[in-house]
C-alpha cells in the first residue's frame, strides 16, 4: 500500500511493529531508540543482548513488550559520512530489508522513523527521499506502512516530497 506520513511518537504507534534505528549493539541508545526502550521496557533489552548486534543496513526483529506494537524490528542506519560512503545504499537497505522481514512475518502494518536522520547525520531531505522512494517499491504489496515524523519542523517538508514522490497529497 502506498505509505502514510505521520506526525508524532513512534513508541505510541498501534501497529503489529515499529522500526528502531538503532546502533550495531542493539544494546540501547539516545534518540528513538533510547524512546524505544522506555516505553517498551527492561525485557527488550533482554532479548536484545541475545542477538549478538546488527550490522548497518540489516535488520533483527523481537517481541515488542509494554509498547503498542506486537513486535521491533531493529535495524542500523549508515552514519553520514558525505555521501560517498554507500549511505544511500545501506539506508535502502533498511527500509527494504525491514519491510520484507514484516512481511515475511505475516504482518500487515510497520511504522518507520526516519532512520539515520539523527545522530547519525544523515541529511533531512535526503533521509526523507530515501525513505519515500524505497517504500514506494511495496506500493502494490498487502502492508500498512507509516512513516513517522517526530520533529514538526520537519512535516511540512516531508509532505511536499511525499507529493513529488506519490503523486498525490500525503
Ligand atoms: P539515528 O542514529 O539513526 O540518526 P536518531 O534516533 O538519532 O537515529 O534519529 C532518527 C530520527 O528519529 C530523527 O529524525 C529523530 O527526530 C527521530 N525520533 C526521535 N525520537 C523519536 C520518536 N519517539 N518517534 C519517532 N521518531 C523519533
Amino acid at each position: 500500500m502506498i505509505p502514510k506520513l505521520i506526525s508524532g511518537d513512534i513508541t505510541r504507534v498501534d501497529a503489529d511493529a515499529v522500526v528502531n534505528a538503532a546502533n550495531s549493539t542493539l544494546l540501547g541508545g539516545g534518540g528513538v531508540d533510547g524512546a524505544i526502550h522506555r516505553a517498551a521496557g527492561p525485557l527488550l533489552l533482554a532479548e536484545c543482548r541475545t542477538l549478538g548486534g546488527c550490522v548497518p543496513g540489516d535488520v533483527k526483529i523481537t517481541k515488542g513488550y509494554d509498547l503498542p506494537a506486537k513486535y521491533v524490528i531493529h535495524t542500523v542506519g549508515p552514519v553520514w559520512r558525505g555521501g560517498a560512503h554507500g549511505e544511500r545504499r545501506t539506508l535502502e537497505s533498511c527500509y527494504r530489508k525491514a519491510a520484507g522481514l514484516a512481511m515475511e512475518h505475516g504482518l500487515k502494518s510497520i511504522a518507520f522513523p526516519l532512520i539515520s536522520s539523527g545522530v547519525y547525520g544523515y541529511p533531512i531531505e535526503q533521509a526523507i527521499r530515501v525513505a519515500l522512494s524505497t517504500l514506494k517499491e511495496f506500493e502494490s504489496a498487502d502492508i500498512e506502512i507509516y512513516v513517522v515524523v517526530f520533529d514538526d519542523r520537519f512535516f511540512a517538508t516531508a509532505r511536499e516530497i511525499y507529493a513529488e514522490i506519490f503523486g498525490v497529497r500525503a
